[in-house]
């Protein structure tokens, strides 16, 4: 169930995810981008941690606003936008509701609108728009959350640093649909879904 407990659980085993898989998301970002994707993801996601043992959030919107804030203030980069404004419009969807599939279909807004990435562009839309899907369809699981980000290997990067280097055909999973990855098995272990 989606309340602001449940919630907490599901950031923080995503900020532990994050942390231990700061060099593998290094060393996925190396050939395709410029190696920085773990430790950018665990500036923001430390923010996050601290911010929220601070002030704890009164509600479900006020926690995904600290998180936005967390990853736009200290991620940085193209990541830092993209999760920041995925966070900020998350919250602003449990304003209305808390309706976990509401909230995600407002995430992925922020991101579009921030990015502009549709399907198979080799980004963490590939991850969000299936795992999305797979919840409509009541099928989401770990496994499926794996496949969705090894689909990203085969996509042609047309977004980002990627599409810039031409690696991106060699196979490698991108760095943002790992991460992306992360937050929905952090997701399904905090029993929100
Ligand atoms: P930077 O490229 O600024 O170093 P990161 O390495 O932290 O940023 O993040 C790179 C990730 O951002 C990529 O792996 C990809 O998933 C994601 N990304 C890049 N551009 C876009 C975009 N336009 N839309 C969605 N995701 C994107
Ligand atoms: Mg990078
Ligand atoms: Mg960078």
């Amino acid at each position: 169930m989606l309340t602001v407990e449940t919630s907490r659980t599901w950031l923080s085993l995503f900020i532990e995810k994050l942390e231990k898989n700061e060099n593998y998301l290094n060393t996925l970002d190396a050939p395709i981008g410029d190696g920085d994707h773990g430790t950018n993801m665990v500036r923001g996601a430390r923010e996050l941690r601290s911010k929220l043992a601070q002030e704890p959030p009164a509600d479900l919107p006020e926690l995904f606003v600290t998180a936005g804030w967390s990853f736009i203030q200290k991620t940085g980069g193209t990541a830092g936008l993209l999760y920041g404004q995925a966070f900020l419009h998350m919250a602003r969807a449990f304003q209305e509701s808390a309706d976990l599939l509401r909230g995600l279909a407002g995430g992925l807004e922020g991101i579009q609108k921030v990015g502009h990435a549709e399907l198979k562009e080799k980004t963490l839309v590939d991850v969000w728009i299936p795992v999305m899907e797979d919840i409509r369809n009541q099928r989401l699981s770990l496994e499926r959350i794996n496949e969705h980000v090894i689909s990203t290997k085969d996509f042609q990067a047309k977004k980002g640093r990627a599409a810039y280097v031409s690696e991106q055909l060699n196979g490698h999973i991108d760095p943002g649909a790992a991460s992306c990855g992360y937050f929905f098995e952090a997701m399904l272990e905090a029993g929100v879904y």
